[in-house]
Order: structure tokens, then C-alpha cells, then sequence
């Protein structure tokens, strides 16, 4: 029916202008409320921004700590140049000889510390040894310094050793 359909048509536009001209009133009055929502949004996104850096910086931290990192974490030799790197991190699946970054050769091998000096005490840091076995050299390892077979997991010397090294590379540091 046109006439039925005309009023309510009518009826809905005057809905319409009704909300229309209550709008604006409604917007005044809820003016402080907003301007609290707003505050608290801008609480949220702290918060929100707060939980993402905790989360970036407890993956990076647990990335640093992981065992994968760990393990591409080693004292190398350059071959060449003799220099240590004592925690030289191997880049992700290379395999040695690694490129020496100041260099830019392939002259890195993995190294095994030696603490002992030619008199049979400890010494505090130690030197740092190519194994004959990565070097495809047949042979025991001899360390240059002190003369001592260095051996793969090469073993430490005593705790006691060690404190006396330990405390002597102190001394000297603070000399
Ligand atoms: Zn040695």
C-alpha cells in the first residue's frame, strides 16, 4: 500500500532528524567522558607497548642464553696472524675455517685454552691453541708456550691453580 508505506517512510525520517539535532546534546554531555576513554586508551597502548618490550627483550635475552648461540660461541685462532677472538660467534651453518671479520680470509679455527706455563702453574688468560687435528696436521698438539700436549676439552688446571692465576691477573689489573 503506497500510503502505508509513504507515512512509515515519513516516520523514519523524522526518527532520523530527531537523532540528528539530539546528537550534538549527546556529544556535549558525554564530552568528559571521552576525554577519560581517551586516557585510558592512551593507558592501554602504554601498557600494550610496556608487555611488547618485555616480550621482545625476554626473547632476545632468551636468544643470547639459547644453547644454539652457545654453541657458534667459541674462542678461535687466526692461523695467520695468531690473534684470539675468545668468544668468536661462528655465523649461523658456517663451517671452519671462518672469515676473520678485520681480515676478511678464512683463517679462523676453533681454539682450546691452555692455562699452564712452563713451570707447571696456572696462568690467568690462557693461550689460546690451534689442534694439530683441525689443521689436517698429523701429530700430537704441543701448546708454544708452555710445551704441554693440548688436547681436545683441553682440562684446566686445579681450582687452587686457578684462584692463584686468577688472583695474580687481578693484581696486575688493578697495578
Ligand atoms: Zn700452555
Amino acid at each position: 500500500m503506497p500510503s502505508g508505506t509513504r507515512s512509515a517512510n515519513s516516520s523514519s525520517l523524522l526518527d532520523d532528524a530527531d537523532q540528528a539535532v539530539e546528537k550534538p546534546s549527546q556529544h556535549e554531555k558525554s564530552n568528559g567522558e571521552s576525554r577519560g576513554k581517551l586516557w585510558m586508551a592512551a593507558g592501554l597502548a602504554l601498557i600494550a607497548f610496556a608487555a611488547l618490550a618485555f616480550v621482545a627483550w625476554t626473547s632476545i635475552s632468551s636468544w643470547r642464553n639459547s644453547p644454539e648461540v652457545a654453541a657458534r660461541t667459541m674462542p678461535v685462532v687466526d692461523v695467520e696472524t695468531g690473534q684470539a677472538f675468545t668468544d668468536f660467534r661462528a655465523p649461523r651453518g658456517a663451517t671452519f675455517p671462518f672469515v676473520n671479520p678485520k681480515t676478511g680470509k678464512a683463517t679462523l679455527f676453533p681454539a682450546e685454552a691452555c692455562y699452564w706455563t712452563k713451570d707447571g702453574k696456572a696462568k690467568f688468560p690462557p693461550t689460546y691453541v690451534i689442534l694439530n687435528d683441525r689443521l689436517g696436521k698429523p701429530g700430537p698438539t704441543k701448546c708454544p708456550d708452555c710445551g704441554r700436549n693440548v688436547r681436545l676439552f683441553n682440562p684446566m688446571p686445579p681450582d687452587a691453580l686457578m684462584q692463584q692465576a686468577w688472583d695474580a691477573a687481578q693484581s696486575t689489573n688493578k697495578r
